[in-house]
């Protein structure tokens, strides 16, 4: 297959062709049209396939077309990779007027509940930082209309504890949405939360 072929729009397809991604991987051709079709995904794939942009392009695709409010919540187990998919969400997203913010520890509480109360359309956020922001802060409205939650290396964040964290993100969140888990094992905790927090996802294995 070929970007074209997946139903994404023009600037997305030339975007990628001037970032060197000449034809989609696996993981972004069986992904990106389920998403853009508005389906829930659970895609297993390993770091190296590509799986940023299979959940980044129909993103900014659907974004592009309507930008309203924080668009779409990414949490990441780490700091590295945060700063990481933020980078790469800028440089997808480099011809619309894309506002991305990265929420994660170590930086200052109140300045980062001002980031958020500017809506930008996309937050990237460790669970351990954004679930301090939602219990202490009063800006649950920020992000209730939320159209996608993305979880990035789930198994990660499961095998360090961080239920409890997810837990509270998905509380503050729209019914709604769409929910893209990303992870690159099968666990039974895996199972357990694409229970909470998907709906008939389409699943993807490598
Ligand atoms: P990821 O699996 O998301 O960590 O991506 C690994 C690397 O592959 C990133 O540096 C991307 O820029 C690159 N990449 C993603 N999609 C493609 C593609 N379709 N063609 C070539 N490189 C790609």
């Amino acid at each position: 297959a070929s970007f074209s072929d997946l139903g994404l729009a023009e600037w997305a397809i030339q975007t990628c062709k001037e970032l060197g991604m000449a034809n989609p991987t696996a993981v972004q051709s069986h992904c990106i049209p389920k998403i853009l079709s508005g389906r829930d995904v659970l895609g297993l794939a390993q770091t190296g396939s590509g799986k940023t942009a299979a959940f980044a392009l129909p993103i900014l695709h659907r974004l592009a077309e309507d930008p309203y409010g924080v668009f779409s919540l990414v949490i990441t187990p780490t700091r590295e990779l945060a700063y990481q998919l933020a980078e790469q969400f800028r440089a997808l997203g480099s011809c619309l007027h894309l506002r991305c913010a990265v929420v994660v520890g170590g930086m200052d509480l109140l300045s980062q509940a001002k980031t958020l109360m500017g809506r930008p359309h996309v937050v990237i956020a460790t669970p351990g930082r954004i679930k301090v922001l939602l219990e202490n802060i009063d800006i649950s409205h920020v992000f209730s209309k939320t159209k996608f939650l993305v979880l990035d290396e789930a198994d990660r964040m499961l095998d360090v504890g961080f239920q409890e964290e997810l837990r509270v993100v998905f509380k503050c969140l729209p019914k709604t949405r769409q929910t893209l888990l990303f992870s690159a094992t099968m666990t039974s905790e895996l199972q357990t939360l694409l229970e909470l927090s998907a709906n008939k996802a389409y699943f993807y294995e490598a």
